[in-house]
């Protein structure tokens, strides 16, 4: 492939953070597309590869086979021209706490279009601040692409809490699927409110503080406290599930010194009330999860509790890879997201 086919991207454009690499990554692969990225990041405070893009890179070269430079720890620049996904039984280290769940994020998409099934387990952390929790790929994003057609399994093996990293993730996936497009505009009839909270090598108090102040809160919640083996810690991470007919979202909170239980509950309690009171089906994290499975799909859409700068950035990556009008709507209480297949000029 000559260098006239490579796409040229700019990291630094929109919230200038890793998603902008994720999402070039899987959609590189998948649609045949070199690319070039140069400021990798430069929206943040440490710029450049850290070790959970850079294994987003490696796994997403080992499963496709592309051509990489550039793939080195602060790298702000990065050339990748992909080859044909194969499916087969992959592990990756992330070898921080960095996220499993956006390593994942990002190769999974391959895998639904490889060749044969695909095994992949990950190591690193699996409950991050700034990144979807393991629970929230189980039970909301999954079960969504489930929906869409897809046959993938995800798994929690072993929890890992910044700093200290050590949890792991796995996935099995068949490929083939042929993707359907998602249509969530309304959340459905309200089924369920729970809570849990969980600790490893923290006090069973935290975590039964966390769900005492959750119940004061909200009516009819139901909580469930949950001892890990100190191995998986140090950590505590309070997860709120609310269950709708269409829709399963998860919000997450996590214990930090210096701050009380009480104040962890009611920061995770302040994104579920917000959410329910929008009464949007997607709240703002799952909004831009979605998008990359929905361009794939050709279509759909959702209401979402706000348009985030996350989400303008993937939508703006995503039409560079592929013929897709997104077009976002703000409206009173929330914004409508809606995806359809360009039609050829
Ligand atoms: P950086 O921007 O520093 O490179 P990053 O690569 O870790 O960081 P972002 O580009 O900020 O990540 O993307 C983080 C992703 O994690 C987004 O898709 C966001 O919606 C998701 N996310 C963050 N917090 C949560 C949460 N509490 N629940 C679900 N998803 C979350």
């Amino acid at each position: 492939m000559t260098d006239e086919h490579m796409l040229e991207l700019d990291g630094a454009r929109g919230e200038g953070g890793g998603q902008v690499l994720r999402s070039a990554l899987a959609l590189s692969a998948i649609t045949a597309t070199p690319f070039r990225i140069r400021n990798i990041r430069a929206g943040r405070a440490r710029p450049g590869l850290l070790r959970q893009h850079l294994t987003a890179v490696q796994a997403a070269a080992a499963i496709c086979g592309a051509e990489v430079s550039g793939a080195e720890p602060g790298s702000p620049q990065l050339t990748f021209r992909p080859g044909a996904i194969r499916g087969g039984d992959y592990r990756f280290a992330i070898g921080t706490a960095g996220s499993c769940t956006l390593v994942l994020q990002t190769i999974l998409p391959l895998l639904w279009f490889a060749d044969a099934p695909s095994s992949v387990e990950v190591s690193g952390g699996t409950h991050n601040k700034a990144a979807p929790p393991a629970d929230f790929l189980i039970r909301s994003w999954g079960p969504l692409l489930a929906q869409m057609g897809l046959e993938q399994h995800l798994e929690l093996l072993r929890h890992g809490f910044y700093p200290a990293g050590g949890g792991a993730m796995r996935a099995a996936v068949q490929p083939g699927a042929r993707l359907r497009p998602l249509e969530l505009f309304a959340r459905g009839e309200f089924l369920a409110l729970r809570a849990e909270a969980r600790v490893a090598g923290v006090p069973g108090a935290v975590a039964r503080r966390e769900i005492a102040q959750l119940q004061a809160r909200f009516d009819g919640l139901r909580g469930e406290v949950c001892e890990l083996s100190s191995r998986e810690g140090p950590g505590n991470v309070v997860l709120v599930e609310v269950a709708h007919a269409a829709v399963v979202e998860v919000f997450a909170g996590f214990g930090e010194r210096g701050v009380s239980a009480e104040t962890v509950a009611d920061r995770t309690g302040r994104a579920v009330r917000h959410y329910l009171e929008s009464g949007a089906a997607v709240g703002e994290h799952l909004a831009d999860q979605l998008l990359l499975p929905l361009a794939l799909a050709g279509g759909g859409g959702f209401t979402t509790t706000s348009l985030s700068s996350h989400l303008r950035t993937n939508v703006e990556v995503i039409q560079r890879f592929m013929p897709v009008d997104i077009a976002l709507e703000e409206m009173s209480g929330g914004a409508r997201v809606r995806l359809s297949a360009r039609a050829a000029s």
